[in-house]
């Protein structure tokens, strides 16, 4: 498992450790609201909750590039 796009990295940090070394390890989730599929953010979907965001990703849809052999993401950080 080698997640390249930062919301599979943000779920994956997310998912409960069956044995937590910490409180917060434990409980750990990605800050912020899950949009309404009525008012969907303009640009990238994830960029109010991204923690990596740039300007740019409120305004345009990422395209989907290739980051490795079968393995697309699209996330304008992973485009330059
Ligand atoms: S395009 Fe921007 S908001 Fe979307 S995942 Fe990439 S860095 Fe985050």
């Amino acid at each position: 498992f080698n997640p390249r796009h930062p919301y599979t990295i943000a779920l994956s940090k997310a998912t409960p450790k069956a044995h937590p070394a910490t409180a917060s390890e434990a409980i750990s989730a990605l800050d912020g609201e899950v949009p309404s599929a009525a008012r969907m953010p303009t640009g990238c979907r994830f960029h109010p909750r991204c923690p990596v965001a740039v300007d740019h990703c409120g305004k345009e849809d990422p395209p989907a590039v290739a980051v490795g052999p079968n393995h697309e993401a699209a996330c304008w950080l992973l485009t330059k």
